[in-house]
């Protein structure tokens, strides 16, 4: 039976733990109540009081002033939210506040969109009866920051600054100083943002109620009803923008709260890196290069020029000579398009996309297991979730607004937090255990974890009878492991390890978590199916709090797997090497497909420099600095005799084009991406493209009616319901009915949609438990000797992959270089010190990069980033790959090192 209690004498069914301050929000109007403390996405704080209402516990009875933001509802309790004594306290709080506020509203930066003045007003304020206290003018206005700024005589302390450091970023930069009058937020050990430990996430600036932190954007003040709800396009993690625009021009970007991924957060990437979109360096024409020099050219020149060559190479050399890398930036309609492009008017599978380099191994290993390559839970399960494991990832850098919520779970007693990384990263330090493996031995360590799993009973024993096949083989595999063995070849003690295995496996709930650290290795695919093992072995699988959950890189390298960006499946994961979905396939693009798998990426180049490619069209992928061994890529695009870049920017691989078309950017357009929980979200173009631009799906409407192929014109909704007609999981998805949180994958064709994946059965029966053994890199067998070091590439907060976008932002002046992290130890042996340039050197060339001295890598392990073309640390990466899905070997990398004069940037 629904809990009553009373507003006003009258009945109303409240929520249990329901607030009262919520509790009258639902039931009557959300401004019946003001506030200043209390923001949506912070816990209750109660400082204010403004907030504060009367309470009995009887009808008549004797009442009592409560702040009504953390105080329950009692059952039958009588609420009084406006009577007359609530109104009178409220106006003298709001008064004593103002007593120590300058009263500057006309010039101050968030006038009109101030919480304070719309408080003022709501209680009826038109005059301060108190003297006036201090209007702390004197307080110097930070200005140090890109994007952070603060002006703190505008300051209420109401302290949601800090607690949106401390609860949603969990940085604890912030924090109150002083007494009285004197109280003031301070920054760090008070210092300005930018000497600080800020992040830039803007958490505060968005939860503060006036203008005493802020953003250069000003963010909160843009006036304007022009706002757009669109999804990042940085990482996989899909956070949910508000874009304000005012004639065509963005002004600011801020978080919804009611957005189920994010919840009022981002990261500076989400939030602030967007100037790129109008930077002056945008293409923006068609450009063909004659004699060594690219000329502008119309749109139809250069599309007549792109068919005329394509339809060359198809008739004299067959369509296996032309290939395509579709872009994770793009939309999932713009890769359906491209995939469909080069099988269906291109006639070959040789199509990819950036999973090869990143999560190919992810979606190879989970489908061996389970039968599905993406994520089995949701984020939000870290709610019900006891134990997290993260392996080889760093999401405080990599996936921010995730990253964050790890670390908030990581602090809190009684959880346990479990991180495999060679480095000690941010959520390293946070964890009860780490693990420090050498790079390049996670499967040494996972069979460990089994091992010990097993020796202690911890199995559930049920789950692995009633869903799942092939462990009997594989407990008898496992069993035979030679521990002593393992333990020398990942370098950590046992007892760490078993410690670890033994948190993982008694844990009610545990979730796993993983990244590059896995899958970019030589034995990425078992790593990934590794991890599906240990959810097997103890029934972490199926249900909330549980799980496999690759952190995906690129904010839409979900969806372009999903739409067929992949050589051997087609749009939805079918085999197209069956005749079953060959015929599926032709009948419905109406054109004949062939039945053997393509190229994947590494296999394009090593075709081009065998003579074999004729021509391949790259749309966003600066292959050259992101992908292993550039010299070699290099040489196999200049052995290309077409290649066409589809970019924003002059990258380094758009340098080697013959053809430059000039597309997009996600706010330039509309489609939806998917981020790494399976939620297709839509993306809302804010803007009209840049002059000369076009979105990418149109550009490839284009050259494939050229070509003779009938393609309707690129439209979200359009391109969604053919998508939703061959992806059986896109059954149920319609564009108008993706509302603003989006829908996760499997959708039915009703539209239901689905959070937790193998619920009761796998997608390919039971699960499957296979043993692989460790194997040593070739990397390290080849060149470890002449090379000891083993260097590792990650990533940094402030910039995503090749840098193109976020190196033409105010990110740029944060985070200005790339770095090599390496141990003091290692840096005395070589006569290193910190900022010295350092030689890098590699059987495949040398780089020259700036040394960064931190116990945060182990003596002998280096770290580095190749967001830098000025670096181009891929010169030196090797052509080592997972021998299951061709990722390449990022993460273990043979070198050697000297101090030098910083002189070679080439091979
Ligand atoms: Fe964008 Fe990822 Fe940052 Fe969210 S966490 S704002 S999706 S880069």
């Amino acid at each position: 039976m629904d809990k009553i209690a009373y507003i006003n004498n009258r009945p109303y069914s409240f929520e249990e733990g329901e607030t009262m301050l919520a509790f009258v929000r639902r039931q009557m109007t959300a401004d019946l109540i003001p506030t200043l403390c209390d923001a949506p996405n912070l816990d209750p704080f109660g400082s204010c009081r403004v907030c504060s209402v009367e309470v009995a516990l009887e009808k008549d009875g004797k009442r009592k002033t409560m702040a009504s933001c953390h105080s329950p509802v009692i059952e039958n309790c009588y609420i009084y939210p406006d009577s007359e004594a609530i109104q009178n306290l409220r106006k003298n709080i709001i008064e004593l506040v103002l007593t120590d506020h300058p009263l500057d509203c006309l010039t101050c930066e968030v006038n009109g969109n101030c919480e304070l003045q719309s408080v003022a007003a709501s209680v009826g304020i038109t005059e301060v009866r108190y003297p006036e206290g201090k209007n702390h003018l004197d307080r110097e206005k930070d200005k140090s920051h890109p994007y952070m700024t603060s002006d703190l005589s505008k300051c209420i302390n109401c302290y949601r600054c800090v607690r949106a450091c401390d609860e949603v970023q969990g940085q604890f930069v912030l924090n109150m100083a002083g007494r009285g009058f004197d109280s003031h937020i301070i920054k760090g050990i008070d210092e300005s943002f930018m000497e600080s430990d800020c992040v830039s996430c803007g958490a505060c600036s968005q939860a503060c109620p006036t203008s005493a932190i802020s953003d250069v954007f000003m963010s909160k003040s843009v006036r304007t009803s022009e706002k757009t709800r669109t999804v990042c396009t940085y990482c996989g993690v899909g956070c949910n923008l508000e874009v304000a625009t005012s004639n065509g021009k963005i002004l600011s970007i801020q978080a919804p709260y009611d957005a189920e991924v994010n919840q009022g957060h981002t990261c500076l990437k989400g939030r602030y890196a967007f100037k790129f979109y109008d930077h002056p360096e945008r293409l923006r024409s068609p450009q063909i290069k004659r004699n060594g020099v690219f000329e502008d050219v119309t749109w139809d020149e250069a599309y007549d020029y792109i068919a005329g060559k394509l339809t060359d190479y198809k008739e004299n050399f067959g369509s296996d000579s032309i290939a395509g890398i579709s872009s994770s930036r793009c939309t999932n309609e713009e890769n359906y398009l491209m995939q469909k492009f080069i099988r269906a008017v291109i006639g070959t599978n040789n199509i990819d996309g950036c999973a090869r380099v990143c999560h190919s191994p992810t979606a190879l290993g989970m489908q061996r297991t389970f039968g599905t390559g993406a994520a089995t839970n949701s984020i939000d399960d870290l709610k019900d979730t006891n134990c997290i494991m993260i392996i080889g990832a760093n999401p405080t850098d990599g996936h921010p607004v995730t990253g964050a919520k790890l670390k908030q779970f990581a602090m809190k007693t009684n959880n346990v937090c479990i991180v495999i990384d060679p480095r000690s990263t941010e959520l390293a330090k946070y964890a009860h255990h780490h693990i420090p493996l050498r790079p390049g031995t996670n499967v040494a360590v996972l069979n460990m974890m089994m091992y010990y799993i097993i020796e202690a009973g911890l199995i559930d024993e049920t789950f692995i009878e009633t869903r799942t096949e092939g462990y009997n083989d594989f407990v008898n595999h496992i069993k035979q492991l030679d521990i002593d063995e393992m333990e020398k070849v990942c370098g950590v003690d046992r007892e760490i390890i078993k410690a670890a295995a033994v948190a993982y496996a008694s844990a009610p709930n545990a979730m796993s978590f993983h990244g590059l650290g896995v899958t970019e290795h030589s034995q990425g695919t078992f790593t990934v199916m590794q991890i599906a093992d240990l959810a097997l072995l103890t029934g972490n699988i199926g249900r909330r709090g549980v799980g496999v959950n690759p952190l995906r890189g690129q904010n839409n390298v979900q969806g372009s797997a999903d739409m067929g960006v992949q050589p051997h499946q087609g749009a939805g994961y079918m085999d197209i090497t069956k005749p079953v979905n060959q015929q599926k396939y032709e009948q419905f693009y109406g054109a004949k497909l062939p039945l053997h798998v393509g190229y994947k990426i590494p296999e394009m180049f090593d075709a081009a420099l065998q003579g074999k490619l004729k021509a391949i069209w790259i749309i966003g992928e600066d292959v050259v600095q992101t992908d292993p061994n550039t010299q070699k890529v290099i040489k196999a695009l200049e052995a290309t005799d077409l290649v066409v870049v589809q970019e924003l920017f002059m990258t380094e691989t758009a340098k080697y084009a013959d053809v430059i078309l000039p597309g997009s950017s996600f706010l330039e357009k509309s489609g939806t991406f998917t981020n790494g929980e399976r939620r297709v979200q839509r993306v809302n173009q804010v803007v009209e493209p840049i002059e000369g631009t076009k979105p990418d799906g149109q550009i490839i409407v284009d050259i494939m009616n050229r070509m003779g192929y009938k393609q309707a014109d690129y439209t979200p909704d359009g391109m969604l319901e053919e998508i939703s007609q061959i992806v059986p999981f896109f059954a149920g998805i319609k564009w108008e009915e993706l509302g603003k949180n989006g829908k996760q994958w499997p959708v039915a064709l009703d539209g239901t949609d689905t959070k937790i994946l193998h619920t009761e059965s796998f997608k390919r029966g039971l699960g499957k438990f296979e043993f692989n053994p460790f194997k040593e890199s070739q990397e390290i067998l080849d060149n470890g000797k002449d090379y000891p070091y083993i260097l590792t590439t990650n990533r940094e907060l402030e910039h995503y992959n090749c840098g193109a976008m976020t190196r033409r932002t105010g990110n740029v002046e944060i985070l200005t270089e790339d770095s090599l992290m390496m141990n003091p130890l290692d840096a005395k042996n070589n006569a290193i010190s910190d900022g010295d340039m350092v030689c890098i050197e590699s059987p495949r060339g040398k780089v020259d990069i700036k040394a960064r001295l931190t116990e945060d890598v182990r003596p002998g392990i280096l770290s580095t980033t190749f967001h830098f073309p000025e670096i181009m640390v891929n010169n030196v990466t090797s052509d080592v790959h997972d021998t299951e899905a061709m990722c390449p070997e990022y993460k273990v990398v043979s070198v050697r090192i000297r101090k030098s004069k910083g002189k070679y940037k080439e091979a």
